[in-house]
């Protein structure tokens, strides 16, 4: 749409340099993103751009979530990692002229402690992101930082999993620390500790709230409160309020909301409700055979 008030405004806002505070990992990759990760990984995500538009028209709410569940999905091997946030950095800055951007990301559904087989390590994630982010700057002028987010429905073990990726294994580029999925049924008060953990380590905290029906109250105060130790100077944060965008395939998703219970096919086994200590183990499985972190064109 254009403004029939002031000619050439809309050119004047698409050319602005601007900052996006939050915005996710895979939900930022566009068609043409998924389609390339669908080739590589064909069966339950169309390639063809035609078929992958039917794909994304959502049917309802459940559909969405069935949509950006398979689309996670692709994000299999430390190269998918580069080439998403790679890819994403490409559009965000050649498109959106964007100089910053706080990218949200869910290293626990990449790392997959729960299922090893399915997962990277958290070592391979770490430099493939990092990898990204110092190509995106080189590439096109864009400054990539990091927010870990913990997947709220996959509980404690998840909390205390991105928690160890945030402190043990933490990338330059990561800022803060963030928290989502359903409120409802999924306390935010048990994730106190693994916060007050993040903000004593340095980083902002940022737990998403609002993802409730019914008149918006902040479930996450319990998380979000507290002064901030980062080391840098302090400044306000907004706790981000998430929608699904238009589902328009053009359209990027962005705060993706998570199911009310795990994501199959993957339950959380009894074995991840352990201690804390017992969660740094998730994460020291060996590093990938010398997988280098490349683009592919
Ligand atoms: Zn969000």
């Amino acid at each position: 749409m254009t403004s029939p008030v002031l000619p050439g405004l809309d050119q004047f806002i698409r050319d602005l340099p601007k900052v996006e505070l939050h915005v996710h990992h895979v939900g930022s990759a566009s068609p043409r993103i998924v389609s390339e990760l669908a080739a590589r990984h064909p069966g339950t995500v169309p390639s063809d751009l035609d078929e992958l538009r039917r794909f994304y028209e959502f049917r309802d709410f459940a559909h969405f979530i069935e949509v950006y569940l398979a689309v996670v999905a692709l994000i299999r091997t430390p190269d998918d990692v580069y080439y998403l946030t790679h890819e994403v950095a490409r559009e965000m800055a050649t498109e959106q002229q964007l100089r910053y951007a706080e990218l949200t990301c869910t290293p626990f559904t990449s790392v997959r402690p729960d299922d090893p087989s399915l997962g990277m390590p958290i070592e391979a994630y770490t430099e493939a992101i990092e990898a990204a982010r110092l190509d995106a700057e080189r590439d096109f002028g864009l400054v990539l930082r990091w927010v870990y987010d913990i997947p709220g429905e996959f509980g404690l073990p998840s909390a205390e999993a991105t928690l160890t990726y945030a402190v043990d294994h933490r990338p330059e580029g990561l800022v803060a620390f963030g928290l989502g999925g359903p409120e409802v049924g999924v306390p935010r008060a048990q994730f106190t500790e693994v916060f007050d953990a993040a903000r004593a380590a340095g980083l902002h905290s940022v737990p998403h709230a609002g993802r409730r029906p019914g008149p918006r109250r902040s479930g996450s105060r319990c998380v979000s409160s507290g002064p901030s130790a980062s080391a840098t100077a302090p400044r306000p944060r907004r706790t981000p309020r998430c929608s699904p965008t238009s589902p328009r395939p053009a359209h990027r998703w962005r705060c993706a909301p998570r199911p009310t219970s795990p994501p199959g096919p993957w339950p959380v086994s009894p074995s991840t409700r352990s201690p804390p200590s017992a969660t740094r183990a998730w994460s020291s499985r060996s590093a990938p055979t010398t997988r280098r972190c490349s683009p592919r064109r």
